[in-house]
């Protein structure tokens, strides 16, 4: 689960990492009396929106424009900025070209910075620890920088066991070059991001800048992002949910125990298992389609379920074919077929329909689906499956 920047400060706050005050604002007059009660003489005003690279994106209702990071020297800037960026869509990097409307400002006192650094914590799958990574390229791009120069990312991994200590902190300082009180305040800020991730079961936090102001370390900007599975044992941070800037088919899917991710392919997949989704999504893109999901419908699905799994994907616009692949062992394939098949009806099935069934109950499945009058495709196998969905997705797309 994703929060805004000033939720992610504030929580930071409380385990000592150092921030810029700020102060969040829902409207324009709010963002004026944030500014009023900040010291100046500089004001940001941010756009809060659960994507990255705010600074640099631009508004839609006017390209060239600035983006949703802007300095202000006065209440009327500040002002001014706010009537710029509510209610308005941003687009950034992250947000894909559609972008995002911006419903939340976080007004913060403006800092004078030495210098800009990277900074995260994430759990590293690979060797099981929490790993922190840090860069003297802040406020750039870390997958860039990881590309083209991939020396400059220095990474220290921190067993849980004995926890974090001096040394780790030591040799993140002394990697990004820092030196004296610098040293001091870095050591302070990285134990207190450990603490932080630690305590409240996140699965990233990053820090893209973290700055220097004088010999102090802080964070200008803070991502956090926390492990799903742990939530209820923070529903201080479950309050935290902001459920407009999550994908609203997300969400059903959630509600109905579905693992659904929208992807930007023109292929819908339902599938049962992560392993036979990924490796079904894999089959597509072999054959030189594109998957518009990831959607497990997982291992005991009723026929009520799969209705809400198939009509998700049918609610995708970008929707020009279907693949259900099912391999039913405890998931039973004439409940599969049930499902389908009242889906279908309900929201009146337009593009084509590939299905591949194998498992418990398999003849009836097929009958069900033959009998049932919606224009299936049938398929033998995963490739002839993919081939057959792909080769019907392209004709449709060309048709539309
Ligand atoms: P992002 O673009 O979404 O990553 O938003 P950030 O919070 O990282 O801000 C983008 C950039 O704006 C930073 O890298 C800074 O260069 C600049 N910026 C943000 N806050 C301040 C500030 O208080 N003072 C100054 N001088 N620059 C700031
Ligand atoms: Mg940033």
């Amino acid at each position: 689960m994703n929060i805004h920047e000033y939720q992610a400060k504030e929580l930071l706050k409380k385990f000592g990492v150092a921030v810029p005050d700020g102060i969040p604002a829902m409207t324009v007059e709010e963002a004026v009396a944030a500014a009023g009660k900040l010291p100046g003489p500089l004001y940001v005003v941010k756009a809060q929106i659960h994507a990255g690279g705010r600074g640099a994106g631009h508004f839609t209702d006017n390209p060239t424009g600035k983006g949703g990071v802007r300095l202000c020297k006065t209440a009327d800037d500040v002002k001014a900025a706010a009537e710029a960026m509510l209610g308005k869509v941003l687009v950034t990097k992250q947000t894909g070209a559609e972008g995002k409307e911006v419903q939340r400002l976080y007004v913060t006192d403006g800092v004078d910075i030495e210098k800009e650094y990277y900074c995260s914590v994430l759990l590293d799958r690979a060797t099981s620890r929490v790993t922190f990574m840090v860069s003297t390229e802040g406020g750039m791009d870390i997958e860039e920088v990881a590309e083209h120069s991939p020396e400059k990312i220095i990474k220290v991994s921190v067993d849980t066991a004995s926890g974090f200590s001096g040394f780790h902190a030591r040799k993140l300082a002394f990697g990004l070059g820092l030196s004296g009180a610098q040293v001091k305040s870095a050591s302070k800020f990285f134990a207190n991001l450990y603490q932080a991730f630690i305590a409240l079961d996140a699965s990233i936090v990053e820090i893209n800048p973290m700055i220097l102001v004088g010999d102090e370390v802080m964070a200008l900007d803070a991502k956090m992002n926390f492990d799903e599975n742990a939530l209820f044992r923070h529903p201080d941070v479950a309050a935290l949910r902001d459920e407009t800037e999550e994908d609203a088919n997300e969400k059903i899917a959630k509600d109905n125990e579905l693992s659904y991710v929208r992807l930007d392919g023109n292929i819908g997949c339902m599938v049962n298992g992560a392993g036979l989704a990924m490796a079904t999504m894999d089959i597509i893109k072999l054959y030189g389609g594109e998957p518009a999901n990831f959607l497990d419908v997982g291992g005991g699905a009723t026929a009520e379920r799969v209705t809400v799994a198939f009509k998700i994907i049918l609610s995708d616009p970008n929707v020009k074919g279907i693949l259900v692949n099912i391999f039913g062992g405890i998931m039973k394939c004439d409940v599969i077929a049930q499902g389908v098949i009242a889906a279908a009806k309900e929201v009146s099935l337009s593009v084509p329909l590939v299905v591949r069934l194998e498992g418990t109950n398999v003849e009836q499945g097929k009958d069900l689906l033959n009998n049932s009058g919606l224009p299936i495709i049938a398929a033998d196998n995963l490739a002839d499956a993919a081939q057959k969905v792909v080769d019907a997705t392209k004709k449709a797309q060309e048709a539309a």
